[in-house]
């Protein structure tokens, strides 16, 4: 599908967002409190998220390319991590330092973004899915056997949920995505970002060839997922 039909089609079908659920429908909408994050501080470091998170482009005429940041954690997601990347994007021109997965979802127009699809997770904070989907990579592609399987588990329940994008948008490709923020003007692209509210950028485990990309700073594999933090996902009923 032509990546202009992203809008074409999103123009007919007026306002809502990637899967037509009335989330902003009024404010007893129960979509509406759960998009809401339910702490305000993150779980995996207690730091308190500085810098909002969006689906966002570069801005950049031709195709991003990282920068390398200092400091010892994201601005986005609060992940301790020494590998960070300059993470200013056309929604936000300041700058700061983000980890690769909140990298990636500012900078739909990279490479390694376009091989991704956009997930309709409502509900589920943005860096607190992120979070989720880092662990389950970090289990897909260092973890045991038995790891394995429950991360790709895991990301594939995630992933499966791109097919609401695909059914509201006719596309869940990211690249496909960014192509169309790129052609907007600022206050369109808004339009659009905020109707891609609740969606997750979701990438396939093969784009990460080193681990140290998702691994917090100082963490083996195994120390990553032993954290309370993971048992606490996985024992959640929320992707079973
Ligand atoms: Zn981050």
């Amino acid at each position: 599908m032509q990546s202009d039909a992203i809008v074409m089609h999103d123009e007919e079908k007026g306002q809502g967002n990637a899967a037509g659920v009335g989330r902003h429908s009024g404010p007893e909408s129960g979509a509406q409190l759960l998009s809401e994050p339910l702490v305000d501080i993150d779980l995996l470091t207690g730091l308190p998220p500085s810098t909002p998170l969006e689906l966002d482009i570069s801005g950049d005429t031709d195709l991003p390319v990282p920068i390398a940041a200092s400091g010892d954690h994201c601005d986005c997601c609060a992940l301790t991590t020494n590998k960070l990347w300059q993470g200013a994007r056309a929604g936000l021109e300041e700058a700061h330092a983000v980890c690769t997965l909140c990298y990636l979802t500012g900078h739909l127009d990279s490479p390694t973004a376009a091989h991704g699809r956009l997930a309709y997770l409502p509900g589920l904070d943005t860096t607190d899915a992120l979070h989720l989907q880092r662990r389950a990579l970090l289990a897909i592609l260092g973890g045991d056997e038995a790891q394995q399987a429950h991360g790709q588990r895991v990301w594939t329940w995630m992933d499966n949920h791109s097919r609401e994008v695909e059914a509201a948008w006719g596309t869940a490709r990211a690249g496909e995505f960014a192509q169309a923020m790129k052609r907007l003007p600022p206050y369109k692209r808004s339009q659009l970002q905020a109707r891609l509210s609740g969606c997750v950028l979701m990438l396939p485990a093969d784009m990460f060839d080193d681990l140290n990309l998702l691994l917090p700073s100082g963490n083996t594999v195994q120390a990553a997922l032993s954290s309370q933090h993971w048992d606490a996902y996985i024992r959640s009923d929320l992707y079973v």
